[in-house]
């Protein structure tokens, strides 16, 4: 962003009033001297250009486009059948990995309602990383997750991994999830756009910020209803914790960008036991909301054991979550 100065203007002025909307800014004069202007660096806070032009003294304001407008214009609350990410209470998606039987998720349904959840996770179709792996039930899974959700009240996310599946995930899920190892798929950002569905688009492993908000640009392009941005932890060299948790993207797409984002610590660390105070962190940062893996019997599981929360652990989590958005909202 560029604000030209008016003639005989006085720039330090300007710079205080830049300042004082969190802009940092050089000034520089045109080779013959004839203007000067504030160039705004990139990292300053977001850039409003109507109170940019408010400043005495500016003249007028020349941006460049965004590579994103339509997810800048989607702003920082979504609605998403009925829930509000980036609305005034964190909304708190929980679930197992994968939907093993239908009595299991039944079971884990009642527990994340009962914990004040709002949506039901669980993979139907699982990426997985091994060919031997158990990679989901498919679309009785599908059938399961929703009526479990239903018979408690709440709504579903499950991840779509490819185009083919695309209708059939959508007529059973409320938000449809782009898992972290398709991001990048772009046939299949497309398809799902197409549907017309609101999105859960986590993060690639290795995907810089713009690269992923460049991805939740197309799923906007191809028609999706919305998009809500999910930090999952991404590729350090210390594989101790399985990720690295990136809550300065959190802090930046909330504050600065404004664009709804939660977070998910299961897959960021990888262990049941720093999924509280990494959560306590997400929601300090700015994060909108949680996806966490619950599961009745972790040792169990089909994937993801190590990561899944036991059921007891999910109301704990919930009320200290709401603890510390009750108490960082003010100030954020
Ligand atoms: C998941 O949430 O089920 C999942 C597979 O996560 P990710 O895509 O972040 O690895
Ligand atoms: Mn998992």
């Amino acid at each position: 962003v560029i604000a030209l100065l008016s003639p005989g203007a006085d720039a330090e002025l300007v710079r205080s009033e830049l300042a004082r909307l969190g802009l940092w800014a050089s000034l520089e004069r045109t080779a013959d001297g004839a203007s000067v202007m504030f160039v705004i660096a990139p990292h300053s806070a977001h850039c409003d250009v109507s109170a940019i032009q408010k400043i005495r003294g500016v003249q007028s304001v020349a941006s460049s486009a965004s590579p994103h407008p339509k997810l800048d214009a989607q702003g920082s609350v979504v609605d998403v059948a009925g829930i509000r990410f980036g609305g005034d209470a964190p909304v708190l998606i929980a679930g197992p990995c994968s939907v093993e039987s239908e009595s299991r998720i039944f079971k884990i349904a009642e527990a994340v309602a009962a914990a004040g959840g709002s949506f039901l996770r669980g993979g139907a179709f699982k990426p997985r990383t091994s060919p031997y792996a158990f990679d989901g039930h498919g679309a009785p899974a599908l059938r399961w997750l929703r009526a479990a959700a239903d018979a408690v009240g709440l709504r579903v996310v499950t991840e779509v991994m490819s185009e083919n599946d695309v209708a059939l995930v959508g007529e059973h899920a409320d938000l449809l999830q782009v898992g972290s190892r398709n991001m990048q798929n772009y046939a299949l950002l497309r398809a799902i756009g197409k549907s017309r569905r609101p999105v859960l688009l986590k993060r690639a492993m290795s995907a810089t910020i713009e690269e992923w908000l460049a991805s939740a640009e197309h799923l906007l392009v191809h028609g999706a209803a919305s998009v809500v941005l999910c930090e999952r932890g991404i590729k350090g060299f210390d594989t101790t914790t399985r990720n690295l948790i990136d809550l300065g993207a959190v802090a930046l797409l909330s504050q600065v960008h404004r664009v709804p984002v939660i977070v998910d610590p299961s897959h960021a660390t990888g262990r049941r036991d720093l999924i509280l105070p990494l959560s306590l962190a997400a929601i300090a940062a700015g994060a909108s909301g949680l996806c966490v893996e619950a599961h009745d019997d972790p040792g169990a599981a089909l994937s993801d054991g190590p990561q899944a929360l036991t059921l007891d652990a999910l109301a704990p989590l919930s009320r200290s979550i709401a603890g510390v958005w009750n108490a960082t909202h003010g100030a954020l």
